[in-house]
């Protein structure tokens, strides 16, 4: 049975081309594609299929990471919250990940983890992550040197640790805060070391974060980083697509009030249709009357407030629109920043917050010529 109601369709060649735009961008870094969070609301595994041509993967947790190994995924994987205990630094030697090391808690499970034969075999690659000017995770710059030593005596880590940062306001390129950051990881390198710096604003629009490695994330799924450059402008193609159909359709006169607290009230005897999404489906609750929709590609406007499982539509601009017509919520037609925006959040949380109970069905678009 062929069931109805919201859809995330995927589309994969997207994300292979997204992909190509970073290696454009940063051709002689080796590209960490970020995929945690489910990739961004999008499927981590089969995200992690198609993006097979990345030098690794980045996730937030080695839960995630545990995930990608169960699926088979064999590339090296990057933690870049780091092992939150003894157990987990464990589970990531075994899972050979990379870690990320920014307090020094991380740094005494490393040293506790038993000195065993296994552990020449495959030493575990540690990268420290340094507070440049972000303040939320990261050793300060003075105490790199003495973690530095502490993980040289660790059996388990391998030699020479890479250097991480993360950038704090490079979706502003004119903030001299991304260079000022960079030049201050730079400046704790050792001859050779590894340097680990960009994320999809600073891939895009700061060459001096195109490091050794980078990690490009929301770009990889067609957003756009930046408040005022949509994704075609930076021939990024958006990766989802989130679709659902009008439920029902009714006429109200004149003063009629729509959904709960009656915020919109009808100027005029007015089509609206009831369209098959809503909050419980990670459609935004805060997007406001005036939001944009596509029905059978025509745009209108969200009314009233968004409920659980739908929203209403003003259909003046669509009289015609019955039961069964598609209805697009976000997707190449209709950028996901655009409702973003309208809602008072950024892509990313959109596109994370689409929740489990949205089927997600891959596609296989032609390339656009
Ligand atoms: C999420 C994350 C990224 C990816 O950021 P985008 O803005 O999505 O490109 C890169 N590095 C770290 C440390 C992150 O947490």
């Amino acid at each position: 049975m062929r069931f109805v109601g919201p859809r995330a369709l995927i589309d994969l060649a997207a994300l292979g081309h997204n992909l190509e735009v970073a290696r454009r961008h940063a051709p002689r870094s080796r590209l960490w594609a970020v995929i945690k969070a489910d990739a961004y609301g999008h499927g981590m595994e089969q995200a992690a299929a198609a993006l097979a041509a990345a030098d690794g993967f980045a996730v937030a947790r080695v839960e995630e990471a545990l995930r990608l190994r169960a699926a088979g995924v064999e590339h090296p994987i990057l933690v870049l919250n780091g092992a939150l205990s003894a157990e987990e630094t464990a589970a990531a030697w075994e899972a050979r990940l990379n870690l990320a090391v920014h307090q020094a808690a991380q740094a005494d499970w490393l040293a506790a983890l038993p000195r065993s034969a296994a552990v020449a075999d495959h030493p575990l690659r540690v990268w420290l992550k340094v507070d440049t000017g972000m303040h939320r995770l990261g050793l300060e710059p003075a105490e790199v040197p003495r973690l530095q030593a502490r993980l040289a005596d660790c059996p388990v880590v391998a030699p020479d640790p890479g250097l991480m940062t993360h950038l704090a306001n490079a979706d502003e390129p004119t903030d001299p805060l991304s260079a000022l950051q960079c030049q201050r990881l730079r400046a704790l390198a050792r001859p050779g070391q590894a340097l680990n710096i960009g994320n999809s604003a600073g891939i895009l629009a700061c060459p001096a974060t195109r490091a050794d490695g980078v990690r490009p994330g929301i770009m990889l799924y067609g957003g756009s980083p930046f408040g005022d450059r949509g994704a075609a402008a930076l021939d990024l193609r958006p990766v989802m697509t989130l679709k659902t159909q009008v439920s029902a359709t009714h006429v109200y006169r004149a003063g009629e009030r729509i959904g709960y607290g009656g915020t919109f009230v009808c100027p005029e005897d007015t089509p609206v249709g009831v369209a098959a999404t809503g909050y419980g489906d990670g459609y935004p609750r805060h997007a406001p009357t005036g939001t944009p929709v596509l029905v059978k590609g025509q745009r209108v406007t969200l009314i009233g407030r968004v409920s659980m499982d739908s929203i209403t539509l003003d259909l003046r601009p669509c009289p015609e629109a019955r039961p069964g017509d598609e209805v697009i919520l976000w997707g190449p037609a209709l950028p996901v920043e655009e409702i973003a925006q309208a809602a008072g959040t950024i892509s990313y949380d959109l596109l994370c917050g689409v929740s489990p109970r949205v089927r997600r069905e891959t596609v296989h678009r032609p390339e656009p010529s």
